[in-house]
């Protein structure tokens, strides 16, 4: 999976991750990404809002580490083929881009990291990333399906 490049989503999901990000405005939204790999990359298929416990969460975030666990307990009972496969957060009035507080904090490699940016309009930009090793976020395409 070294070399895959592109994160889809579907609509559901890229809509739960925009209407968090508008919502938590102007603090920063979190979730988890569900999803499966794919030979060209990864498929996102749900989008869990979770709590963010960072302690300024206009400046951070920190995700629930209880919602990560109780996901990964449902969808390994489940049996399919679906699993935690990373997480998005929002920007509040910035891009989407890794920030060095995000860098410092990327120390889990495999995870797919989705940033969207928010402002009083609602989310904006989004980018994703690949954490190949640690402190390191690759850019790999993100293409959500559209709307239907
Ligand atoms: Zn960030």
């Amino acid at each position: 999976m070294a070399a895959a490049s592109a994160v889809s989503c579907t609509a559901d999901a890229w809509r739960t991750v925009r209407e968090h990000a508008a919502t938590a405005w102007p603090r920063e939204a979190c979730g988890l990404l569900i999803g499966h790999a794919m030979p060209e990359g990864w498929r996102i298929v749900r989008a869990a809002p979770a709590a963010n416990r960072a302690s300024d969460p206009a400046q951070a975030f920190e995700l629930d580490p209880g919602a990560r666990a109780a996901w990964q307990r449902r969808l390994r009972e489940a049996g399919g083929a679906e699993a935690v496969i990373g997480h998005y957060h929002s920007h509040p009035g910035g891009a989407p881009r890794p920030s060095a507080a995000d860098r410092a904090r990327a120390e889990e490699e495999g995870l797919i990291w989705l940033i969207v940016a928010a402002d009083t309009a609602g989310a904006g930009a989004a980018a994703a990333f690949f954490a190949e090793a640690a402190h390191t976020l690759r850019g790999v395409s993100f293409l959500p399906d559209a709307e239907s």
